[in-house]
């Protein structure tokens, strides 16, 4: 976006996530001089798998992100190991199936050929870490090379109030800026659009998950080889609230676990990125699921709790020189 005299805009991003980052990359590309605000350090940075349709990696491909080095699962070395953990062959292959499995027994029910995504959609679809992903964007928005004039980053700024008409913001350490223009990217609970006079309606979906990794070491100590050598999105239930979402990420050294449960199984009231649950609460949830699943849920790492959400339609999502992106705008959650 150029302003109608093609004169850079100054132009300020509240909140460095996927979204925020995005945002900034595509306004330095087009000559914007564009400052991130982060209310955190990045310090405890967490996530697990995101799969990222071609649609989007055609984006990122012409924003000039290192997409190699986000290790995304599709143009990764597939390896093979003996039973005794032997490196035995190292193959190239693309992400290319969607596997549905029983969910008490395992049984393969349903394998989807996805291995024409490219030659149907330009790009195959791929899996990365978020935190991979994170990581590159970064360098696209706040190191030099690139197109444009390099983004600055701002962290430990937590916005706490704007005015959206005169393009101000406020931050908790007293900082005061005026832009001429607000992209308000802060996220699923967003302060900004607050701000701007859209009161959020929303409820406690039915609909709960926790999210979690386990290392390919892990897995592969355990013997179950066939989750790391199928590449595949994986999936076991999905047609009540039940389900699980199995993915390999970074290479191929991590799988990346989404398990979808009823609300009422625990009735957590807590919120955030950072709840954490252990193995045996993870695999109390699903008592009758495909036990080899339960064994990779008792080997998980970095187990978090992720609370859903459904939101009314926002009336609006831009007033004056503000306008809300990313989980910011959302519809549903
Ligand atoms: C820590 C974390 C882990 C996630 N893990 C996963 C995952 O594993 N799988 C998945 O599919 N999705 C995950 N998501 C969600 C996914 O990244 C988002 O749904 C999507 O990328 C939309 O991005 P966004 O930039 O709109 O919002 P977000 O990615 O939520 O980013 C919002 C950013 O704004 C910052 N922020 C919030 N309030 C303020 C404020 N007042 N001032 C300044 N900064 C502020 C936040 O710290 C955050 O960095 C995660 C998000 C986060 C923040």
């Amino acid at each position: 976006m150029q302003s109608s005299s093609n004169k850079p805009l100054n132009v300020a991003i509240i909140g460095a996530g996927l979204g925020g980052l995005s945002a900034a990359i595509a306004l330095r590309r087009q000559g914007h001089q564009v400052t991130v605000y982060e209310r955190y350090d990045f310090a405890g940075e967490v996530g697990a798998s995101l799969g990222v349709t071609p649609n989007c990696i055609k984006l990122l491909e012409q924003w000039g992100v290192d997409i190699p080095a986000a290790k995304p699962v599709s143009i990764m070395h597939m390896k093979h190991f003996t039973s005794n953990g032997l490196l035995t062959a190292v193959n190239k292959v693309d992400y290319s199936k969607f596997i549905v499995h029983n969910w008490e027994t395992g049984e393969i029910k349903i394998t989807a050929d996805w291995s024409d995504y490219k030659s149907r959609f330009g790009r195959a679809y791929k899996c990365f870490h978020r935190i991979d992903l994170h990581r590159q964007l970064q360098i696209s928005a706040f190191e030099k090379a690139g197109e444009g004039p390099a983004c600055i980053l701002k962290v430990n700024h937590k916005a706490v109030e704007m005015d959206p008409e005169a393009g101000i913001i406020k931050f908790e350490n007293a900082e005061t800026v005026t832009a001429d223009l607000i992209v308000a990217a802060d996220g699923i609970r967003s302060q900004s659009r607050i701000s701007m006079g859209i009161a959020p309606k929303f409820q406690m979906s039915s609909s709960c998950c926790y999210r979690s990794i386990v290392r390919a070491n892990t897995v592969r100590s355990l013997g179950l080889y066939e989750f790391l050598d199928n590449y595949a999105l994986e999936y076991w239930g999905g047609h009540g609230i039940n389900k699980i979402v199995m993915s390999p990420c970074s290479d191929g050294e991590t799988l990346g676990f989404y398990c979808f449960y009823p609300t009422t199984h625990n009735d957590l009231r807590e919120d955030g990125w950072n709840i954490s649950a252990t193995p045996e609460q993870l695999t109390d949830t699903f008592p009758t699921l495909d036990p080899r699943v339960k064994t990779l849920m008792l080997h998980a790492e970095d187990i978090k709790m992720w609370r859903l959400y459904v939101h009314e339609p926002y009336p609006y999502w831009a007033k004056g020189k503000a306008c809300l992106l990313g989980d910011a705008e959302q519809l549903i959650q």
